[in-house]
């Protein structure tokens, strides 16, 4: 984040030092503990605080306290296999459709964006989309209550954000995302017309949106709030609400986990071996010598892989012995990374052999074979 300009920047930022600035300075609401009482359940993003801000969730769980239809949107941008970045997102989804049965998710194939900012030619970003859906349907969404497109070929989503484009200036653009090439402040209104489609007419009309992404992205959010707030006699729109997830970082220590770079990243194709070769070389917080670490202690703050327990790992009894064993220097990293690569490979096993039962599905969910608007109508 470039600290002179005050900007978040959503397709290259490398990492977040200090989230608490990031509240202060774009005015995040930050997650406390009446908010986490009032959700009827918790998932470990929630109960560790890596979700650590939100705008409007009030509305969402106003939504499940009335037993009201909300949609949950979020989407993936078809450049690769699934990282476990991605995986974040993906289970924050999951955990806002459990909420109610009310839910109803909206996942977007965001291959305008694939192309814009990566040069991914469509025709390839639909096979990669297959493998991207297949994982999203293995890691537990309810696929009778997901709508699943692709940017390209929703005209609803298109047609939206020609209309937005008639009240938006280059000024505003550049003032929030710096200056870009068009075709990505085009993408950028193309992800704004993503997050309203849910409140269109043919989706029920009006309704709570949740959007949970990394705090990287909330530059369109904030983009989306402001159009919503415009159009608001037009379609009625409510204004929809996110939740911020802290950045995975990369597994060298050095900037987020990114697509960009292969060895920066845990992806759910990896195999046992590129699972144990990346962990063995990511970066820890331990010390320079064991006999050190044992007496002073790891540094659990600043280690990849203790962040990888965190986020990924379930049992919170586990987590914990890591943390206070790493602190108190009965822990040596060596150890440690091995009892992790262990947990990292069992489940992705379970993943993989899930996944493959999916794939189909997968596929027919893209070519709209099943699960279409039309069978959402019961819901909505
Ligand atoms: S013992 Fe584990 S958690 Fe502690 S610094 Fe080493 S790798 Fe990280």
């Amino acid at each position: 984040m470039s600290t002179k300009t005050e900007r978040l920047d959503p397709w290259s930022i490398e990492d977040v030092e200090d989230y608490d600035r990031l509240i202060r300075v774009f005015g995040i609401e930050r997650i406390n503990d009446n908010l986490l009482r009032s959700l009827p359940f918790l998932n470990r993003y929630m109960r560790r605080r890596i979700v650590f801000g939100h705008r409007g969730l009030w509305e969402i769980i106003k939504a499940i306290k009335e037993n009201r239809v909300y949609a949950v949107m979020s989407g993936i941008k078809p450049t690769g296999v699934f990282h476990f970045g991605s995986k974040i997102t993906a289970e924050q989804i999951i955990y806002f459709q459990q909420l109610s049965p009310k839910a109803i998710v909206f996942y977007a194939v965001a291959d305008i964006e694939a192309w814009e900012d990566n040069g991914i030619p469509l025709k390839e970003s639909r096979e990669i989309a297959v493998d991207n859906v297949a994982d999203l349907l293995a890691l537990g969404i309810d696929y009778k209550r997901l709508y699943v497109y692709r940017q390209s070929e929703e005209e609803r989503v298109l047609r939206l954000s020609y209309v937005f484009a008639r009240g938006l200036t280059y000024n505003l653009l550049e003032a929030i995302y710096g200056e870009k090439h068009i075709g990505m402040y085009m993408s950028a209104l193309v992800q704004v017309a993503d997050i309203l489609l849910p409140q269109l007419e043919e989706f029920g009309g009006p309704k709570p949106t949740i959007v949970p992404v990394g705090v990287d992205q909330d530059p369109h959010i904030r983009l989306t709030r402001d159009i919503a707030r415009k159009y608001s006699r037009e379609y009625g729109f409510i204004l929809p609400s996110s939740v911020y997830h802290k950045l995975q970082k990369s597994l060298t220590g050095s900037g987020k986990m990114s697509k960009r770079d292969p060895m920066s990243y845990l992806t759910l194709n990896d195999s046992s071996k590129m699972v144990e070769l990346k962990i063995k070389r990511a970066f820890t917080g331990g010390r320079e010598t064991a006999e050190l670490q044992r007496k002073l202690g790891g540094r659990p703050e600043i280690c990849v892989v203790y962040q990888l327990w965190l986020y990924h790992v379930d049992d919170d009894v586990k987590v914990s012995r890591v943390f206070e064993e790493c602190k108190s220097g009965k822990r040596i990293c060596g150890e440690c990374k091995l009892e992790l690569i262990e947990e990292i490979n069992k489940f992705l096993e379970k993943h993989k052999e899930r996944k493959e039962k999916f794939r189909d599905l997968a596929r027919e969910l893209l070519e709209r074979k099943k699960y279409t608007l039309e069978s959402l109508k019961n819901i909505i």
